[in-house]
């Protein structure tokens, strides 16, 4: 298969010669109901699978059973592998391992963000990095974004026209965006309005990122080009988008856990069309996951009481369908990718038994282990290693403007009213220095954090969306202690307090994603919250906050590659210095 949708010749004419019997399915199942997504009926049926795809669904069997692998489903339901519409797979954990632990849930198609990728690969690297994913048995697909959603230094140099394209055109990237820049686009970007041009040129969906759009907008956003969006915070925000035509993610994350009172506001709107409804988990912090993605939420919209097959459907065959992709995926039928999950009950989407690609993930509640594929390494990511150390001269605070914490990720402007001269904040108030520092040591942003904590000395941290390194803490001496840690460990996340360092998580991937089984991380996210928690840290999502202070799609001030910027001017109100 290439592209993780295109069987070539070869293969074609094996799957007609498995229709007529001169060559053996490798695996058939018998007697199981299956939910057809087109009629929306479970149906009776034998299933054959040959290799990565769906060869026959009907009332036959092979006449010669021999070397087939023959799972017998009776009193069991078969669904469609589930389809995550908008996956930011680089929260901690790293895209090879989401997916497999996506897998084992069911999801085993995730359309990926392209973001932690183009940022720090060069895009040769990058692309042939998203065709390496192909080997794995779940179905990997990608975004192409327009913009780095932050101030980067070389935006310019990463989003031209040339790569842009380059990523639009491969045939493993299904959609454009998702559009943070679009106040950009309607003020008059007609660069960008290009790009999007293209990109329905290609007849690829473009995602937008609407929140709180007005209905004018919306309708501007449409006329020029825009499809999707997964923004909506109401049951009323998702209907005006439905009603304008708009392919709308309902969202259950870790920041915005939106989609039982989403369905409740549509219930009481009298929605009964889903057609144009898909789920996703957006970016979750990795503990958020531990019961898996979109099963997840095909599992609250049956408690809701959305019926069976439409629940189902939008878990997978109405992603399928926006993306266009529905040729392969979204559906049990003949020539579809093999992803097949295996149900005790019809109304528990959480399975017994999980195909994919024809390879099992999980059967009869056993995870079956796979090879690693992704070589990091080759791509250029590894540990990280800063060629400068952390100095005294780098802690000099004395800018008057701060960013004050309003909840994880909104920070408004604060005016620092206390002596920030010193080498110690005092304990009663909830200041603390902070500092972002270029991977490479050529610029620094020193300000001042409010709201993050009230009594830890040093934080260090290499999870940011460029790679560059935040420095929080009360004391100078800690958060030297914790720089110098986290250039030992080669990135991650240190805590220093008083001298000792108290938590470490090693990124060993870039400085943002951990190389090892979402397990283990999830445990060493609880820890980090459990500690922050400790020290005064008030909101739920600390690792999310590390990761946004750079991020200018979120309101209102953010710490940049360029320096402190406000989000609502698009400018740079005090500049990074040179180190
Ligand atoms: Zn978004």
């Amino acid at each position: 298969m290439e592209y993780g949708q295109f069987w070539r010749n070869k293969e074609l004419r094996e799957h007609i010669a498995v229709m007529e019997e001169k060559l053996s399915p490798t695996i058939v199942f018998e007697n199981g109901v299956y939910l057809n997504v087109f009629t929306k009926k479970w149906t009776e049926a034998n299933i054959w699978v040959y290799g990565s795809r769906i060869i026959y669904v009907g009332d036959s069997l092979p006449n010669n059973l021999e070397g087939v692998e023959v799972v017998d489903c009776m009193g069991q339901y078969l669904v469609p592998g589930y389809i995550e519409t908008h996956a930011r797979p680089y929260q901690l954990y790293n895209p090879e391992e989401l997916s497999f632990h996506a897998g084992k849930f069911g999801t085993t198609t995730l359309i990926n963000d392209n973001l932690g990728i183009v940022n720090l690969h060069n895009k040769k690297k990058a692309l042939s990095m998203i065709s390496n994913f192909e080997e794995l048995p779940i179905s990997m697909f990608w975004w192409g974004r327009y913009d780095s959603q932050t101030a980067l230094r070389d935006e310019e140099v990463i989003y031209t026209t040339k790569n842009v394209f380059d990523w639009l055109e491969n045939p493993s990237v299904v959609q454009g965006g998702e559009l943070t820049a679009w106040p950009d686009l309607l003020a008059g970007d007609d660069r960008l309005l290009y790009w999007i041009q293209k990109t329905n040129k290609l007849k690829k969906p473009v995602e937008g990122h609407l929140p709180g759009a007005s209905k004018e907008t919306l309708t501007k956003m449409k006329l020029l080009g825009v499809s999707a969006d997964h923004e909506a915070l109401t049951g009323e925000e998702v209907f005006s988008r439905l009603e304008q035509g708009y392919h709308v993610g309902l969202r259950y994350s870790s920041l915005r856990p939106d989609l039982p009172h989403l369905l409740t506001d549509l219930e009481n709107l009298g929605l009964t069309h889903f057609d144009d409804l898909s789920f996703t988990t957006d970016a979750s912090t990795p503990s958020f996951l531990e019961k898996g993605l979109i099963n997840v939420c095909i599992e609250i919209a049956i408690m809701q009481g959305v019926p069976l097959a439409e629940a189902y459907r939008m878990g997978s065959y109405n992603a399928a369908k926006h993306l266009k992709l529905d040729d392969v995926l979204g559906s049990i039928a003949p020539g579809k990718i093999a992803n097949i999950n295996i149900l005790y009950d019809k109304a528990d989407p959480n399975p017994l038994s999980v195909l994919a690609k024809g390879e099992w993930l999980v059967k009869d509640g056993y995870e079956k282990s796979h090879p690693k594929k992704i070589n990091w390494q080759e791509y250029g990511s590894e540990k990280l290693q800063y060629d400068w150390d952390l100095s005294e001269n780098d802690l000099q605070f004395s800018i008057p403007i701060g960013l004050k914490l309003e909840n994880d990720i909104i920070m408004n402007p604060y005016a620092v009213g206390a002596d920030i001269t010193t080498d110690t904040l005092p304990a009663n108030t909830e200041d603390a220095f902070l500092l972002l520092i270029d991977r490479f040591g050529k610029w620094r942003v020193n300000s001042i954090i409010n709201g993050f904590t009230d009594s830890l000395g040093g934080l260090a941290s290499s999870y940011s969306t460029t790679g560059d390194v935040t420095f929080i803490g009360k004391r100078k001496s800690d958060i030297l202690i914790a720089g110098k840690r986290l250039k030992e460990m080669g990135g991650g996340i240190v805590l220093v307090d008083k001298g000792e360092v108290i938590y470490e998580l090693k990124l060993q991937l870039n400085g943002t994603m951990f190389i090892g089984g979402m397990n283990t991380l999830i445990e060493k996210e609880k820890e980090l919250k459990a500690i922050l928690a400790d020290y005064g840290y008030k909101y739920e999502n600390p690792a999310f906050n590390l990761l946004f202070l750079s991020a200018t799609h979120l309101p209102y001030l953010r710490i940049t590659q360029q320096g402190i910027f406000d989000v609502m001017k698009r400018e740079t109100i005090v500049p990074a210095n040179m180190r």
